[in-house]
């Protein structure tokens, strides 16, 4: 008999997943697991997760939990580190093998180089960008380092994405490991086949806060509710219109915190594009979401080829080391720097975890030109209060801004005047969030 591991990290869904559908495949009794690393502050002095994405992942790993009982298997939370703990695991219930996704962050990646120091057999699948990177024009490591020059490529090359997998229906069994007082010790949750796991209140994704702001429910169902909801009504074609509104809930997509966690996969979203494109007509909004979904793939290939090198104080070009002002990011962090809109996105950050691309622009701009502040600071601020954090994403993006990536504009700064101008004319953003909620 076949028994495996798999080791959920940020793919916590059942459709679309072809790590999961592999190990259901290869494995005759397979444990499902998901490691919560154990409490940590940044270097910078705060804790690494804060109270948004904690919730957020709480509902998405309930919800997982739900739909891995509906196809006959059960979740195990443990709290540690996972190269320590996995190991164990995999002794405890005779697994041959892990199954997980593939994630190429230095940290992630990492993980994976101990766990097979440890003599695991992991078996790592990459499925966390739209496009597989084998279709692409060229190899990863001969990416090109301009965006457009990527698109160009890849559209040119009609390098269309596979549709999305349908969910996985029936789960092999889990093996029933005897656990000692070591492992009992790290466990967070067991839960068995048969556990009642009580529905939330609501699973219908994105829902609003009195002040039309989005209220993030996590999880599969939360996730595909929203998605069907999007594309069920008029907004795919007006996106391009919209995307760059500074609140409400409609304004854009509303996706990224649901790619993040993988409670769906960026060829669902495609998959659902194309149907909406296919029913009322493509524009330029309808390609616009997928330009946007191409620019997530792009800071993820950028991995591939540049690795740790992204994460350099000095990114790509050698910069210097950055400066760094530790009171002005502490004024920046509570959104009191004095600058309007930079204090209001500040604030809108802390209360709801979320922020609209054009203000994580300016905010970040700020910090890094008008306050004099290290880029990887602001990064780990980000990381910490975004329910939509995504490791490639947000270095990427913070890397552009400060002008040490591969953009060859170099850095793109913002004047937080002229954008409030151009923006919120009338002041009613900065009104909604002059102070903090
Ligand atoms: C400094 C900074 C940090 C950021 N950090 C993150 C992060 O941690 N996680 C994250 O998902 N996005 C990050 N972004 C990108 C972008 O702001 C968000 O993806 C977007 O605002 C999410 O809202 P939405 O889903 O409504 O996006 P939409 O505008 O509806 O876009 C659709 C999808 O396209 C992708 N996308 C859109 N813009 C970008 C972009 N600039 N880079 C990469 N993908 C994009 C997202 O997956 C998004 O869900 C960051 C941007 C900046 C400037």
């Amino acid at each position: 008999m076949k028994v495996a591991i798999y080791w959920f990290r940020n793919d916590l869904r059942l459709a679309d997943n072809p790590a999961l559908s592999l190990a259901a495949r290869e494995a005759d009794r397979l444990l499902c697991i998901y490691c919560h690393p154990a409490a940590a502050e940044s270097r910078w002095g705060f804790a690494r997760v804060g109270p948004h994405r904690r919730h957020f992942l709480r509902d998405a790993l309930d919800d997982l939990a739900r739909n891995l009982r509906a196809a006959g298997n059960a979740l195990i939370e443990i709290e540690g580190d996972a190269a320590t703990l996995l190991p164990q695991w995999i002794r405890t219930c005779g697994a041959g093998c892990l199954f997980c996704e593939s994630i190429n962050a230095p940290e992630e990646l990492a993980e994976v180089e101990r766990l097979q120091s440890a003599g695991v057999d992991v078996r790592p699948l990459w499925q966390s960008t739209m496009l597989c990177p084998a279709d692409l024009p060229f190899s990863p490591a001969q990416l090109p380092d301009v965006f457009t020059v990527f698109r160009q490529a890849v559209e040119k090359a009609i390098t269309l994405p596979a549709l999305s997998l349908p969910p996985v229906q029936k789960l092999p069994a889990a093996p029933a490991p005897g656990l000692d007082q070591a492992l009992k010790d790290h466990l967070v949750r067991q839960d068995s086949p048969a556990a009642e796991i009580a529905a939330p209140a609501t699973a219908s994704g994105v829902s609003s806060f009195p002040y039309r702001l989005p209220a993030f429910m996590g999880g599969e169902t939360a996730a595909s509710a929203h998605l069907q909801r999007y594309f069920s009504g008029g907004l795919a074609g007006t996106y391009k219109e919209t995307r760059d509104q500074l609140s409400g809930t409609a304004y854009s997509t509303k996706f990224s915190p649901y790619l993040a966690l993988g409670c769906i996969s960026a060829r669902q979203v495609y998959t659902a594009l194309k149907a909406y494109e296919a029913a009322r007509g493509a524009n330029q909004s309808t390609y616009w979401i997928w330009f946007e979904l191409l620019w997530r793939d792009y800071f993820r290939f950028l991995h591939f080829k540049y690795g740790r090198a992204l994460y350099r104080s000095g990114g790509l070009n050698d910069a210097p080391p950055c400066a760094h002002d530790a009171a002005a990011f502490a004024r920046w962090c509570r959104g009191e720097t004095g600058e309007p809109l930079v204090d209001a996105a500040m604030h809108e950050l802390a209360a709801t975890g979320y922020l609209s691309n054009r203000l994580r622009q300016v905010a970040a701009s700020y910090l890094i030109y008008d306050l004099g502040c290290d880029w990887r600071a602001g990064a780990a601020w980000f990381e910490a209060q975004l329910v939509d954090y995504d490791v490639y994403s947000n270095q990427g993006n913070w890397l552009y801004i400060a002008g040490r990536g591969t953009d060859p504009r170099g850095g793109r700064r913002f004047n937080p005047v002229k954008q409030a101008q151009e923006h919120d004319a009338r002041g009613r953003y900065r009104a909604l969030w002059s102070s903090p909620l």
